[in-house]
């Protein structure tokens, strides 16, 4: 059967199974004129939104759809993680050249529906469309984070420490992988694709971070740590330090950048799409935080740097050399990863 037989009505009847999760404070779900539900009493409400363009942002022919629908819930929830939300209902249109098999985008609403589940996200409606050429899909995420909690990019304060909640750059090795078709069933490159196409958003984390007594200022690695970490830094009007040393990779980037010649620091710094949350913590409360951290989630918080009271960032190198950082990370509007 094609989308054609189907028909829109009959597609949206399809993937509306299972969307709504979690009944509880929602008056409509799909198959009215608008969603409705109630908010959170004392919450304010999170709204995110990312457009996904094929050969812009993805390419069909190098990602499965469920692979494809799961990172693009992924990375807007991993914004709701970043400002220390709670991810709550999701809403997807999505624009379908002739050329797309409903298969594929059958696959697609799998990997959402997949990723929805295991963060208690309903869906709640959306909008389906032809498209004369790309398959264009757009998200819109609403999440709700108590008033007192919430985690911004521009409350970081010099003399913070700044800490990443994983390791940063395997996404990047991932891409390098899958767009240069390199030994992909290779075992030592799963860790590396599985980042890149299956990222983890932090929202467990970013919720405990927002309740912790000390978490100024937060970010999602969308970008790329050092493009990132630009954002911080120009919204809160202060400078940064980060030793080469401490940025934290993994084993399996280490390898990657010995076998294709690599400094693992720099493709860390430049590497997009990692989707850890950085943070700053006040300096006195950093060892607290830290602790608390690797006991809930049985993992350390990486320390990487500090804030500074100057503009600029600026990377110490292990033999003490001290170089300027400039933003390298993903460009929307330069050119793709080669
Ligand atoms: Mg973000």
């Amino acid at each position: 059967m094609t989308l054609k037989d189907l028909g829109e009505f009959g597609f949206i009847r399809k993937i509306s199974q299972g969307c709504l999760i979690r009944p509880q404070q929602v008056v409509r779900a799909i198959g009215d004129d608008a969603a409705a539900f109630e908010p959170l009493p004392g919450e304010l409400t999170l709204v995110t939104t990312d457009l996904l363009v094929e050969r812009v942002h993805f390419l069909r022919q190098a990602t499965t759809g469920f692979d494809l629908g799961y990172k693009c819930l992924a990375v807007n929830l991993s914004d709701i993680a970043a400002m220390g939300g709670t991810a709550r209902e999701a809403f997807i249109s999505i624009a379908i050249p002739d050329s797309c098999e409903l298969d594929y985008l059958e696959e697609i609403y799998r990997g959402i529906k997949h990723l929805a589940a295991k963060y208690q996200v309903n869906i709640l409606g959306g909008d389906t469309t032809g498209s004369k050429a790309d398959l264009v899909i757009n998200f819109a995420v609403i999440g709700s984070v108590p008033a007192a909690e919430i985690l911004r990019r521009d409350t970081a304060r010099p003399g913070d420490l700044i800490f990443s909640t994983g390791q940063l750059g395997d996404s990047r090795a991932g891409l390098h992988l899958i767009l240069n078709q390199v030994a992909l069933d290779a075992p030592e490159w799963q860790l590396l694709i599985q980042v890149h196409s299956h990222p983890e958003p932090q929202l467990a984390e970013g919720r405990f971070l927002a309740q912790q007594p000390g978490v100024h200022a937060a970010i999602d690695v969308s970008d790329g740590l050092s493009s990132d970490l630009a954002h911080i830094v120009s919204e809160s009007g202060v400078g940064a330090r980060l030793d080469a040393g401490k940025i934290p990779v993994s084993e399996s980037l280490k390898r990657f950048c010995e076998c294709f010649k690599f400094d693992p620091a720099e493709f860390a710094l430049a590497g997009g799409e990692d989707y850890t949350l950085l943070v700053t913590v006040a300096a006195e409360q950093a060892d607290d935080v830290a602790r608390q951290f690797s006991a809930r989630f049985q993992r350390p918080l990486y320390l990487l740097g500090e804030i500074t009271t100057t503009g600029g960032m600026e990377l110490v190198r292990p033999d003490g050399r001290t170089t300027p950082i400039t933003p390298s990370g993903w460009n929307h509007f330069g050119a793709a990863d080669g």
